[in-house]
């Protein structure tokens, strides 16, 4: 069944919680309504949405948002030709990713825990490839259900057709508005595999369960869900669409050049934080973002978070998209002069800026 809605209102459905609306939302419960909907009569542009939670919306929207809110879930244990253990779980588009990591955590499968409670559904985190804790989504991702926009087929890609990299996919890139996500099958395991070495992840573990208790996934996952509780804002509570600015990946040269300028300022001891990608060098954008006094620093409703300056938020919850963009240039704009880098937004920008009359 298609549920229409013209002129909705959008402000409950971006976790960034912008005021805004679309000319026209389509909520869809089964991929094979996806079929009896006519594309082309649509107002334009189409624009697919999951649980809005990577988006700033930078105006009313002028064409058609289509949620799938597709639900089904089906699991299948021992497939033939996986290692014991395995259990394949194909999840609903349309289903909080949060659940399933849930789900999955109470039925003792291991793959999803260290994923719990990044927000969105299911259907973009294979497009969005999420990541938390040292896991990505591709990594239990085993195939995406799709339906193609310009074939009206549906298809099955598997994962390693998809080009996975650090927040993308090709559904992000070469496949840009091609695909609608209907399902992702996980592969799951109930052979124990915590992978607990990132973000400290193993010492609140250990605080959490001093005895040495077996371990399970759903210890995992509380332990995830503290420690992100405590470093990141609440969608409910104070609006942000997460990591605003992707943490850049620069030369070995540049990297040794801001290590020098610091130590010039700051000592010969300082180290600049930095994870060597090959040979290149990440650097987190957090940490430059901070250095140029931004952490806490407010634009009208917008506010870089003071207890995570990677993220921007709506502190007053009447932000006003522009004001959330002016902020966003700032940074962008002093992090290139101080550093020589440009910062790329990971939230995805949708629509356009209204033109002042
Ligand atoms: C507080 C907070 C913390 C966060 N922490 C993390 C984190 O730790 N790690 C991380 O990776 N991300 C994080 N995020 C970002 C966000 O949760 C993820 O990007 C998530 O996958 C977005 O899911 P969504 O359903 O809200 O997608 P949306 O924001 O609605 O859409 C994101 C993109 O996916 C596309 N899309 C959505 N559904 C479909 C579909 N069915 N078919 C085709 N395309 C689709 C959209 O067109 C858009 O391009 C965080 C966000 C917040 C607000």
């Amino acid at each position: 069944m298609i549920e229409r809605k013209e002129n909705c209102p959008l402000h409950d459905r971006n976790t960034f919680g912008m005021k805004v609306k679309c000319r026209l939302l389509l909520e869809l419960d089964s991929p094979q309504d996806l079929l009896s909907l006519d594309m082309e009569s649509l107002p334009k542009p189409v624009f697919v949405m999951g649980g809005g939670s990577n988006l700033l919306f930078l105006g009313d929207f002028p064409g058609t948002v289509i949620h799938p809110s597709f639900k089904s879930l089906s699991i299948q244990e021992s497939p033939s030709g996986y290692p014991e253990g395995t259990v394949l779980v194909k999840v609903g588009a349309g289903i909080v990713f949060d659940d399933f990591c849930g789900w999955a955590a109470d039925k003792g499968l291991w793959g999803a825990e260290n994923l719990s409670l990044i927000p969105g559904e299911a259907g973009a985190s294979a497009v969005q490839n999420i990541g938390a804790y040292g896991v990505e989504a591709k990594d239990i991702i085993e195939t995406v259900h799709v339906f193609d926009k310009n074939t009206r087929t549906f298809s099955d890609i598997p994962c390693g057709e998809c080009a996975y990299g650090y927040r993308t996919s090709n559904f992000k890139t070469v496949w840009k508005g091609r695909f609608i996500v209907t399902a992702v099958t996980f592969r799951l395991s109930r052979v124990p595999a915590p992978k607990l070495d990132y973000g400290g992840v193993r010492s609140a573990l250990a605080e959490r369960y001093p005895s040495e208790e077996e371990l399970t996934p759903s210890m995992i996952r509380e332990t995830v869900i503290s420690i992100r509780r405590k470093k990141l804002p609440d969608p409910s509570e104070t609006g942000s669409a997460g990591s605003f600015f992707c943490n850049p990946v620069i030369s070995r040269e540049h990297f040794l050049s801001i290590l020098e300028k610091e130590r010039a300022e700051k000592g010969a001891d300082y180290m600049v934080p930095h994870y060597d990608v090959g040979d290149m060098v990440k650097v987190p954008a957090a940490w430059m973002i901070e250095q140029c006094g931004f952490k806490g620093v407010r634009h009208g409703g917008a506010q870089v978070y003071p207890k995570q300056p990677l993220v921007i938020v709506n502190s007053t919850g009447d932000a006003l998209p522009s004001e959330i963009l002016e902020l966003e240039r700032r940074v962008i704009s002093s992090v290139n002069e101080r550093y020589g880098i440009v910062l790329h937004p990971e939230v995805e920008h949708v629509g356009s800026v209204p033109s002042e009359t």
